[in-house]
Parts: C-alpha cells; sequence; structure tokens
C-alpha cells in the first residue's frame, strides 16, 4: 500500500459505502495510519492509497504518540453553515497549496471501527479536514474548489505531475486503467 499522486485514476473514483468491517480492512487501516503519520499529514482517504471503499482516517496532531485517531466509515455531512477561507495542502497532491472556501460548520456523521454511529457539529480545523476527506470520498481534490487566480497558481504544477505520471506509466510503474479498475471491483466486491 502507499500514497497515490494526481492524476492517479483512483482519486476520482466514487467511493463505495462498506458493509462489512473484518480483519483485512482493520490491518488496510492501520496501515493508513502509518503512512499519513509518514508523509506528515493529518487526514487521508481510502481512494489516496487507491482503496475503493467510503472512509477516511484522521489525527489532527499528526503524531501517534499525541492526539487522538479517528476511523471514520461511511461519513455523512449535512447542514452547512458560514463561510470560511483557509489554505490547504494534500498528501496526494505534494508541495501544492491553495486557499480554499468551505463551510465553517457543519453536521457531521459516521461510524467508528466497532461500527457506533458517530453524530457530532463540527468546526474549525476538525471540520476543515473532514470535508476535505469526504471530498477526496467523491472522487473531487481540493484543486478543483480553488478560484480562477488560485486555479491558474497550481496549473503548471499540475501539468508537471500529470508528465511525471505518464512516464511512470510508460516505465510499468503504475497499472493501466483497465487494471486498476478491474482491482477496485474486486475490493468492492469483498468490502462493500
Ligand atoms: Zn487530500
Amino acid at each position: 500500500m502507499q500514497i497515490v499522486h494526481y492524476p492517479h485514476p483512483t482519486l476520482r473514483h466514487l467511493s463505495k459505502p462498506v458493509k462489512r468491517v473484518d480483519a483485512e480492512l482493520r490491518e488496510m487501516i492501520g496501515r493508513m495510519f502509518e503512512l499519513m503519520y509518514q508523509a506528515e499529514g493529518v487526514g487521508l482517504a481510502a481512494n489516496q492509497v487507491d482503496l475503493p471503499l467510503r472512509l477516511f482516517v484522521v489525527n489532527l496532531k499528526c503524531d501517534p504518540e499525541e492526539g487522538e485517531e479517528h476511523v471514520f466509515i461511511n461519513p455523512v455531512i449535512s447542514l452547512p453553515r458560514g463561510v470560511e477561507e483557509k489554505e490547504e495542502g494534500c498528501l496526494s497532491l505534494p508541495e501544492l497549496h491553495g486557499q480554499v472556501n468551505r463551510p465553517a460548520r457543519i453536521q457531521f456523521s459516521a461510524y467508528n471501527l466497532s461500527g457506533d454511529l458517530l453524530e457530532a457539529e463540527l468546526e474549525g480545523l476538525i471540520a476543515r479536514v473532514v470535508q476535505h476527506e469526504v471530498d477526496h470520498l467523491d472522487g473531487m481534490l481540493f484543486t478543483d474548489r480553488l478560484s480562477t487566480t488560485g486555479q491558474m497558481a497550481v496549473q503548471e504544477d499540475l501539468d508537471t505531475m500529470e508528465s511525471q505520471f505518464i512516464s511512470r506509466r510508460e516505465h510499468g510503474e503504475i497499472p493501466s486503467n483497465e487494471e486498476i479498475a478491474a482491482r477496485l471491483t474486486e475490493l468492492e466486491k469483498k468490502h462493500c
């Protein structure tokens, strides 16, 4: 398992709700936390590690010794209120940053690994992280939400990443779209 970078097709995959939490899924989630800490991120969505499942992990302190580890399964956001502009980055878009407008407060619900339904009203950093990660699960990236000026500022870097992706694929480091899609379908059959 590794973090995939733009423009890997799984980043545009619409994630499927998880129906079964088993040992294999728990192991994958543990590995997601490790990768998130290595990359010094505060959140990581399943499709960022090439999994088609509707779940993400969060630790706002980005440190296994500190902060709280959250696993959010089948998350739902509702009742967005207010608007706030903040800088965002993404582990799938290394070194890219941009100002993103998002609702300041949201109602959030998700299941944890024990199958308990969590419901909370969120604001601040956690509200932003949760919205960024749910976007991932819907196949969206923060760069899709940038203003026209913001888009223009990152376009050159996105073009470079696209060329690197094509080159890595030509060298056989990245499977074809068909192979990636077939693997996602297999995983969906197993867990969704
Ligand atoms: Zn991200």
